[in-house]
């Protein structure tokens, strides 16, 4: 086929990666999808098993990787609290020795990376909506640092690979993202109201509920960073994408609940630590360089998102 590409997705088997390797296979790309499972499943990505331009292997990005691809998105990364927090050292480690093995191995073959970092690296923002522009306001020694700063030192890897090595970069500043294949283990609030709401437990808000969130479906999320990768000037970023429409976390549990028919109660626990305030982006950036901008509403995205869990916990 004209034009097809091999793309290497690191992290193909969680969530976002998934739903980008079927994205890319759909349009007849060559895909190598690397994950170590340590928060991903192969469920995800069984049905792609059986399409031939797929092609699946066990691999820790911690660890040098020798193959050849035209285009890297670099995704492994627990990205949930609960999971990076499990493991923090590895989850620092995963950040920092794995962008430097896969930007190392993006220099040696001549290919494009793209950097799924997040929004976290403003960390609890002192400037609101979120700009490019902001560094950010995060604690270092905190129980979110291995994360935030893992990805603040990606950002720092990939800026100074394309300086010193003119390297081809895109870093993408990923707001928080929800759809089927979320873990529902995974303790973010999307997937845990939903689990709660359809299992009849008491919701769980951490804090009185007023922090905001902004929530974006990962339908719309996968088109904004094919867009980015493939659009063709040079332009790195970081480029902000996510969902500006702001919620509180009592309004998704309200809304939850509306959706779900659910009796359960509202229970309220202690805000944990440095947990952001307030967070929503500004895509001015993404709608100027890329045209785009999320089409999913939010009620759309959560009626599929607890279709998926209805049938996978079978409730
Ligand atoms: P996820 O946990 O579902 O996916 C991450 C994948 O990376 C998993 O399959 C996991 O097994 C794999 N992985 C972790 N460490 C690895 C390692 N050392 N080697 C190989 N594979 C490894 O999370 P997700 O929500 O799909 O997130 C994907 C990426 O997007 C992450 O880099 C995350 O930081 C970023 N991101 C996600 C969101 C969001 O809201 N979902 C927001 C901001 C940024
Ligand atoms: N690397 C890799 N695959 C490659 C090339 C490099 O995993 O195809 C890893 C290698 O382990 C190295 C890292 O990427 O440690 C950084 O590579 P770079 O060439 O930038 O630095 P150096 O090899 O000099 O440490
Ligand atoms: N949250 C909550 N109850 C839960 C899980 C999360 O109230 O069961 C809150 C959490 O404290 C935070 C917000 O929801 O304020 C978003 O949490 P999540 O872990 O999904 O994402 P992040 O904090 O990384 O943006």
């Amino acid at each position: 086929m004209h034009g097809r590409k091999r793309v290497l997705v690191t992290g193909g088997a969680g969530f976002l990666g998934s739903h980008l390797c079927e994205s890319l296979l759909a349009e007849g790309h060559e895909v190598l999808c690397v994950d170590n499972y340590y928060t991903g499943k192969k469920d995800n990505i069984l049905h792609l098993l059986k399409d031939p331009h797929f092609e699946l292997l066990r691999h820790d990005v911690t660890f040098p990787l020798y193959v050849e691809v035209d285009e890297i998105f670099s995704l492994a990364c627990p990205a949930s609290p609960v999971h990076y927090q499990h493991d923090p050292v590895q989850t620092t480690k995963t950040s920092v020795h794995g962008s430097i093995n896969m930007l190392g191995l993006a220099k040696r073959i001549g290919a494009k990376i793209l950097l799924a970092s997040t929004s976290e690296v403003y960390g609890d923002p002192r400037c609101h909506p979120q700009t490019e522009a902001y560094w950010g306001n995060v604690n270092p020694i905190g129980p979110r640092a291995c994360y935030d700063e893992g990805k603040r030192c990606a950002e720092t890897l990939f800026f100074d690979y394309r300086r010193q090595h003119g390297l081809n970069i895109r870093v993408a500043r990923i707001f928080n993202t929800y759809g089927p294949r979320m873990a529902a283990d995974d303790g973010r609030v999307v997937s845990s109201f939903i689990v709660q709401a359809l299992q009849g437990k008491p919701l769980t808000i951490y804090g009185d509920g007023s922090q905001t969130r902004s929530f974006c479906h990962v339908d719309d999320m996968v088109t904004g960073l094919r867009r980015f990768m493939d659009q063709e000037d040079d332009f790195p970023g970081p480029m902000n994408l996510g969902n500006p429409v702001e919620s509180s976390i009592l309004e998704i549990a309200e809304t939850v609940l509306r959706l779900t028919h659910s009796r359960s109660d509202i229970e309220y626990r202690p805000l944990p630590e440095n947990d952001p305030v307030r967070r929503c982006p500004d895509i001015g950036l993404a709608r100027q360089k890329l045209n785009w901008e999320p089409s999913v509403n939010l009620e759309q995205g959560l009626q599929a998102t607890i279709d998926y869990f209805k049938r996978t916990l079978e409730l």
